[in-house]
């Protein structure tokens, strides 16, 4: 993830990313964010639903997540 901001708006808006972080993910929400797709594997699982495919597609069949 990036997020622009002007330089003196830096420590706010890292404060306020932990902040969402921390009181309005789910624990499946914060797990998604440490998934490793590995396209070279024959399948592989989406982290935004979850589905499992086959690998060699350019789009989750489930949701549409772009994967490369
Ligand atoms: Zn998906």
């Amino acid at each position: 993830m990036q997020l622009a901001v002007a330089g003196e708006d830096r420590l706010e808006a890292a404060r306020a990313v932990d902040d969402h972080w921390a009181r309005d993910l789910s624990d499946a929400e914060r797990a998604a964010t440490e998934m490793v797709i590995d396209l070279d594997a024959d399948e592989a699982t989406c982290p935004a639903c979850m589905t499992t495919f086959k690998t060699g597609i350019d789009r989750c069949p489930g949701c549409g997540l772009r994967l490369g």
